[in-house]
């Protein structure tokens, strides 16, 4: 009663709460990751690391900086994955892996939270920013995921940018391919796949909470290397590699897709946070870790409605960094036991 209407005094409701009697600001704060798998410090160039310790804080600041600016948390998650999907460094836009078919095939997917609304997109072969397509089937068409030549379609009613698909090519990735082609021989029409975290992972995806409370969630990804037969991984799938909900929590991951799919492990870690009254951070640790019992390799970032910033990964390392009004920057690679 008292908190509504000192709100309505001062006509910003969410973006205040009480705490102790006194008004305190709405904590803001983004978290970002660009891909976990087997990043050691030892196989990594001093050269190497600072690229990517660069290219995380660009899209850590630049997603931030829409938070201080007032933005909402879904335009600070679009901001700082269009930043990591035109770097190619990352599994995502510009770096996104390649097909066994020599071609690259994109997901991607965003969801609010305080209406549990969501966009994703599945498949799709000449999209610059994917990111951008899933937020306008999001905002723009009544699905929630359209996939391959439809979703292209229908980008072009938006007039969002389309590339060739050479465009996504770099020589980093074509090694990968070539080394997963040979990992897979002397079997290579198998469905079935042996998986190799150092050659097959990646993606990007940010979570935020802004200063009207309200958490988002977006992950962008080329899928795994050498992956077959219109293969869709966990990326576009809401609940799996991808949830936002303001009552529990927003989380995007990284990791081997069919894990996170059969796991639903981006709702299950919101859904124990919210039935188990565990914090979002400890869930996230709990389901990362029963994962890794099970063969599951990944990671994902976490952001709670109190604007607590966390991650937690079973891999080696995950590039990741995050930035809030309570949280200062940490840009990190490697996992924490090993120096960075
Ligand atoms: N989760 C992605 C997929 O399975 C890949 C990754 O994050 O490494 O498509």
């Amino acid at each position: 009663m008292k908190k509504t209407l000192l709100a309505a005094i001062f006509g910003v409701i969410p973006a205040l709460t009480l705490a102790h009697g006194v008004l305190a600001e709405q904590p803001i704060g983004i978290v970002i990751h660009g891909g976990a798998g087997t990043i050691n410090k030892a196989q990594m160039s001093a050269s190497q690391q600072q690229a990517y310790e660069t290219a995380l804080t660009a899209a850590i600041e630049q997603g931030y900086a829409v938070l201080q600016q007032g933005g909402s948390s879904l335009d600070a998650v679009t901001r700082a994955v269009i930043v990591l999907e035109d770097s190619p460094l990352f599994n995502a836009g510009k770096g996104a892996v390649y097909t066994f078919d020599e071609s690259h095939e994109l997901d991607a997917s965003i969801m609010q939270g305080q209406d549990r609304n969501a966009g994703a997109v599945a498949g799709v072969t000449t999209i610059k920013n994917p990111i951008l397509l899933a937020r306008a089937v999001m905002e723009q068409s009544e699905h929630v995921m359209l996939a391959g030549t439809g979703a292209e379609a229908f980008a072009d009613t938006l007039k969002l940018v389309r590339v060739p698909n050479n465009y996504y090519n770099t020589e980093f990735r074509y090694d990968a391919l070539k080394r997963a082609k040979q990992a897979l021989s002397p079997q290579p029409h198998q469905a079935k796949m042996p998986f190799d975290p150092a050659w097959r992972m990646g993606t990007v995806g940010a979570v935020a909470i802004d200063k009207q409370g309200n958490l988002a969630a977006a992950t962008s990804t080329g899928g795994m290397t050498a992956k077959r037969y219109g293969r869709i991984g966990d990326a576009p799938v809401i609940g799996a590699g991808n949830f936002a909900d303001n009552s529990s929590c927003a989380v995007s991951a990284t990791g081997h897709g069919e894990y996170f799919i059969r796991y639903q492990v981006a709702s299950d870690i919101c859904a124990r946070a919210k039935y188990q009254g565990k914090t979002a951070a400890v869930a996230a640790a709990e389901v990362i870790s029963e994962l890794a019992t099970v063969g599951g390799t990944g990671g994902v970032i976490v952001v709670d409605p109190a604007g607590n910033l966390s991650w937690a990964f079973n891999t080696e390392g995950m590039y990741r960094a995050m930035l809030g009004s309570k949280t200062p920057l940490k840009v990190e690679i490697f996992n924490d036991k090993t120096a960075d």
